[in-house]
């Protein structure tokens, strides 16, 4: 063969190349768009009669001199990394960063979370028990300027014998407590029916870690006008706790505030390990506050206070923090509760550390 003809048919290859690849996008495009049509978000993308008939379609028309099974194997590649692109579009969910550059702010009351407003902090007792015990610490918290108050009124508890809590009675005691007190309440809600009855009395609709994945409380409460609360499941990842808030956003709620509370591991020091490193994760890929719980996630007063410093220092919009005007007689978490000095000695350390200094009074 001569230098020249040589030459030619390398010329004539790259030609070819330039072709593939100017085909090969092409039907990127086309992927790209069904990828879109096939729904919003999130339908299956991958349809494996379709990607046969296609295979079957190619295989026939192969005329070599390629054998058939090296036609397949290379349109399987093209298939794969066209799935991959609509994967791409896929992780584009409502609650996405990708979706939305700026942070979403929940408000409750005059409290805004999110978006670089000063710390929200939630206090209150694990499960309301009396009118005496929840005006005791509304009392002492509205003074020290929390806006938000908790207080279990349906409790996940590990074991049938344990406090349950008083169901729809501790709504309405924590919900009068607050208005008393010029505050406002969350709580858990763990049976779907039971969402839109909740909303009359809260102002914050809490889904507990136990309950993340309880899909059809989620939907409900993706129908309902309140902000909710979200908790990380005891070991959930980071992204199944995305896609749980995005059951919610997808039913039109987007007032989402996230929670980490700590993760199931090995490590028995702490009740749960608190993933700090999640914090700055969930701020990163997605707009939603997210509050750490320092409570729940170590279940020991002693640490509290570094605890609470570091989720202020990786970019927590808040803390929950279980308070009790007795905790040694709390008929839930009596361990972990702080007393109302407590409380108080907790806040001040915060703040004469720099880390409350724009907490609305
Ligand atoms: C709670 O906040 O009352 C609670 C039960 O927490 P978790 O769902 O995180 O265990
Ligand atoms: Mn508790």
């Amino acid at each position: 063969m001569s230098k020249e003809r040589f030459e030619e048919l390398r010329r004539q290859l790259d030609a070819v190349n330039l072709e593939i690849l100017e085909v090969l996008n092409r039907r990127a495009e086309l992927v790209q768009e069904i990828g879109q049509m096939k729904s919003g978000k999130g339908t299956e993308r991958f349809d494996p009669i379709r990607e046969k008939e296609m295979l079957d379609l190619v295989v026939d028309a192969n005329e070599g001199p390629f054998p058939s099974d090296t036609i397949r194997h290379l349109f399987k590649q093209i298939f794969q990394a066209s799935l991959g692109l609509q994967e791409e579009e896929k992780k584009s969910l409502l609650i996405s960063r990708k979706n939305q550059a700026t942070d979403t702010v929940v408000q409750v009351g005059k409290l805004l979370i999110g978006g670089g407003n000063a710390p929200a902090l939630i206090g209150g007792p694990c499960s309301v028990e009396t009118v005496n015990q929840m005006n005791a610490v509304a009392s002492h918290l509205s003074g020290e300027g929390i806006h938000l108050l908790r207080g279990g009124a349906y409790k996940p508890r590990t074991s049938p014998y344990d406090f349950q809590g008083l169901g729809v009675e501790g709504l309405r005691i924590l919900s009068e407590t607050a208005k008393r007190h010029g505050m406002t309440c969350v709580s858990e809600i763990v049976r779907p029916d039971d969402v839109a009855m909740a909303c009359e009395y809260l102002d914050v609709i809490q889904i507990g870690a136990r309950n993340m994945q309880n899909f059809e409380l989620l939907k409900e409460a993706g129908s309902v006008k309140k902000p909710i609360l979200l908790k990380r499941g005891l070991s959930a990842t980071i992204e199944e706790l995305l896609y749980a808030a995005e059951y919610i956003a997808a039913r039109g709620n987007n007032q989402i505030i996230l929670c980490e509370r700590g993760i199931r591991t090995y490590e028995k020091a702490t009740r749960n390990t608190l993933d700090i490193s999640a914090v700055p994760i969930l701020k990163q890929e997605s707009h939603l506050p997210v509050v750490v719980d320092v409570s729940h996630s170590t279940g020991r007063k002693d640490i509290m206070f570094p605890i609470a410093k570091a989720a202020l220092a990786v970019g927590a919009d808040g803390l929950i923090i279980e308070t009790h005007n007795e905790p040694a007689v709390a008929l839930s978490d009596a361990k972990q509760q702080l007393d109302l000095h407590q409380f108080s000695t907790l806040l001040n350390q915060l703040r004469e550390s720099g880390y409350l200094k724009d907490t609305v009074k």
